[in-house]
């Protein structure tokens, strides 16, 4: 998303350039950014450019090019595309190389221009107003694209995700509400899954209740027009939904949506309060292939193949990868054979990369450090940087990181004076 320039660069007698750009949509301050850069742009779509610096700006055009494909998917699912133009900026550093992965990353930030960003919270409390409701539309949209078994796919790599947050902060802390209380609490000090997934969640169940998707989907239009340009709290949000489906639907609904215990999913800690069962088609080959390796302790010859994974997605191999991690750990022998034949190490993928550094830090296995200290010092997405330190620390206490990101050996948390999320190369 980009405000749009108006007319042509006016140079100055001072040698410097004056650009202007125009935004017509309302937006909270908080959105407001500037980039500046040695930036060249790609044009990929009618309303689309890939900026980032040359040596990358033709590998990110083609990353990115389906990128028009979610936009008409949103505005088929919501309403028009309001903000004119959908730039993409790429920095360099977190830029994932050649798989297409990042897809749904930008199926994400995508979703913003409706929830988030036409419609905001009204403050961090209701911060799951902005990302539940983005991951939602986000995979609704992948999931009209890739069909209904990738959206329960992600949806399951999703709710492992959400387990390890509330592991991580505790089933009774109040972190993990969905609807927090942030009186005198800093709310980077909350920044978890918890109101991406236990936010889409909470509409997952809602739309499984009323009826469906066709039941669903017109009420998620209906709240986009209803809000945009304004911000929100979870009690307006959750007015207008009763409101919109007793006018539209009537008592019947309305029992169905009376049967959710709401003050139970928004104000209670931990886990979301109902099983969702996800289906597990996509998720059954990767679990499979990990039990083998699970197996394959015991036995000192095994057959497995690089093509074990040849025909994995991305995704797929993150579950293959999140699976492991749930095991006693590997073996310093099978990780060194399960990375010279899948070929793990050097892969650029972030969200397998931070699996597999997981998976080895398990197992204390020290040829991955040198690995680990690069991402981390590279990457500046709070989900990698802040787990991995806490793991790094409890493996190896002593072990000093680089100078971006120094973490006290006695704090799993990161240093606020190395690494704020603010100064993040990646997006949220
Ligand atoms: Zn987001």
């Amino acid at each position: 998303m980009s405000a749009l320039q108006t007319g042509e660069g006016v140079p100055r007698p001072d040698g410097l350039t004056t650009y202007k750009f125009e935004q017509r949509t309302t937006i909270p301050s908080y959105l407001i950014a500037l980039a500046v850069g040695d930036l060249v742009g790609r044009e990929i779509g009618p309303r689309t450019t890939v900026w980032s610096e040359p040596d990358v700006v033709d590998a990110a055009a083609w990353e990115f090019a389906e990128t028009e494909r979610f936009i008409t998917t949103g505005e088929s699912l919501l309403t028009k595309y309001e903000w004119g133009r959908y730039d993409l900026l790429v920095l360099p550093p977190s830029f994932p190389y050649g798989d297409k992965s990042a897809v749904d990353v930008v199926a994400h930030e995508i979703s913003h221009s409706w929830t988030g960003n036409l419609v905001t919270a009204k403050t961090w409390e209701h911060f799951w107003l902005n990302e539940g409701w983005t991951v939602f539309v986000e995979r609704k949209i992948t999931g009209r694209i890739h069909g209904e078994a990738e959206r329960q796919f992600s949806s399951i790599i999703g709710w492992k995700a959400l387990k390890e947050s509330v592991e991580l902060f505790g089933h009774d802390s109040p972190a993990t509400r969905l609807n927090t209380d942030l009186t005198g609490i800093d709310p980077d000090d909350y920044f978890c899954t918890v109101p991406y997934e236990k936010g889409f969640n909470l509409l997952y169940h809602i739309e499984k209740t009323v009826g469906g998707a066709e039941i669903f989907e017109p009420y998620m239009r209906a709240h986009v027009e209803r809000f945009a340009s304004t911000s929100i709290t979870t009690e307006e949000w959750q007015a207008f939904m009763f409101e919109f489906f007793e006018k539209n639907h009537g008592s019947a609904v309305v029992d169905k949506l009376k049967t959710i215990d709401f003050e139970l999913w928004l104000r209670g800690t931990g886990m979301p309060p109902v099983d969702p069962g996800f289906d597990t088609t996509l998720a059954d080959a990767c679990h499979a292939l990990a039990k083998r390796w699970d197996e394959a302790r015991e036995h000192k010859h095994h057959n497995f193949k690089p093509e074990d994974v040849a025909g994995f997605t991305p995704t797929q191999k993150i579950a293959f990868l999140e699976r492991l991690t749930d095991m006693v750990p590997f073996s310093h022998r099978l990780l060194a054979r399960m990375d010279e034949l899948y070929g793990l190490t050097p892969l650029r993928n972030a969200d397998i990369r931070f699996r597999w550094h997981q998976l080895c830090l398990q197992a204390d296995y020290e040829h991955i450090y040198p690995s680990v200290t690069s991402f981390i010092t590279e990457q500046g997405r709070m989900k990698f940087v802040a787990q991995h330190g806490q793991e790094r620390v409890g493996a190896r206490p002593e072990y000093v990181f680089g100078e971006q990101v120094v973490l006290p050996p006695d704090c799993g948390r990161v240093n606020r004076k190395g690494y704020r999320v603010e100064g993040s190369s990646g997006m949220i």
